[in-house]
C-alpha cells in the first residue's frame, strides 16, 4: 500500500475542500487527513479518489462521497472511549475514519464478497479486522451492545427499532431515512423510553437492505 506525497498532497487539497463545505470538527480533520482513500477504490481508479465525490465498489454498492462521510461523522460528536457500531462497511473507509478516532468500533456488511474484500484489506492496513462483520445490520449487534454511537451508511426506510434499543442512554444515532432520497436524521437517546430527533438535510445513499441474500 503506498501513500505517495502526491497522494498526501490530493488529499490535503480534498480536506481543504471539505472544510470550505463547512467541516470543521478537529478530530475528523485530522482523521481525513490521515485515512488513504485511494486503498479504498480500485487501483485502476485510484485518480477519483481524492475529489469529493461518491464512486461504484464490488457489488453494485458505493464509497460515500467524502463531503457524506466527514458530515456524518462530525455529527456523531465522537470521543476516543466512544463504543460504535457502523451499519453498512462497504469499501470500509468510513469505518477506517471511525477507527482513527475511537478505540472500539464494529461494523456489519450484508454482501459477503464486499465483507471478505474489506477484512483482508483491514488486515493489510492493520485496522482491527476482526470488528467487521458479516450480517444484517438492521438487527444491530445484540452482544456488544449497548453503543455510544450508532451511524448508519445506508438509506434507510424507517429507523430499526433494534438499533435504537442497543443505543445507550445519552448516546446519538446518525441515520439517513427515505425512501428514494434520504433525510440525515440525529436520533439523541434521552432517557430509557425518551428519543429526540434533529433533521440535517438530504442525501442520497443505496438502500439499507431488511434479511440476508
Ligand atoms: N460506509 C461505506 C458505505 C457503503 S454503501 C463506504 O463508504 O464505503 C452502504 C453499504 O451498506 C453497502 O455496502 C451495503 O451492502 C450495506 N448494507 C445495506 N444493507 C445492509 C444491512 N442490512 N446490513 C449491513 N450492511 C448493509
Amino acid at each position: 500500500m503506498i501513500d505517495s506525497s502526491k497522494h498526501q498532497g490530493l488529499r490535503k487539497r480534498l480536506v481543504d475542500d471539505l472544510i470550505t463545505k463547512g467541516i470543521d470538527s478537529a478530530v475528523v480533520i485530522k482523521a481525513l487527513l490521515k485515512v488513504p482513500r485511494h486503498v479504498f477504490i480500485d487501483s485502476d481508479f485510484e485518480s477519483h479518489a481524492y475529489l469529493d465525490k461518491a464512486f461504484p465498489i464490488e457489488s453494485n454498492q458505493t464509497i460515500s462521497q467524502p463531503y457524506t462521510v466527514a458530515f456524518q461523522t462530525s455529527l456523531l460528536n465522537l470521543v476516543e472511549s466512544d463504543k460504535v457500531l457502523e451499519i453498512g462497511t462497504g469499501s470500509g473507509y468510513q469505518t477506517a475514519i471511525l477507527m482513527e478516532i475511537c478505540k472500539t468500533v464494529y461494523t456489519i456488511e450484508r454482501q459477503h464478497k464486499l465483507y471478505r474484500k474489506t477484512k483482508k484489506l483491514f488486515s493489510k492496513l492493520n485496522y482491527h479486522s476482526k470488528n467487521i462483520i458479516y450480517g444484517d445490520g438492521y438487527k444491530g449487534l445484540e452482544e456488544k451492545q449497548p453503543f455510544d454511537k450508532i451511524l448508519v451508511t445506508a438509506g434507510a426506510e424507517e429507523i430499526p427499532k433494534k438499533l435504537l434499543i442497543q443505543l445507550k442512554v445519552g448516546g446519538i444515532m446518525v441515520i439517513p431515512v427515505g425512501k428514494n432520497i434520504q433525510e440525515m436524521i440525529v436520533v439523541k437517546r434521552i432517557s430509557k423510553l425518551k428519543f429526540e430527533q434533529e433533521n440535517h438535510g438530504n442525501f442520497k445513499f443505496v438502500p439499507l437492505l431488511k434479511d440476508l441474500n
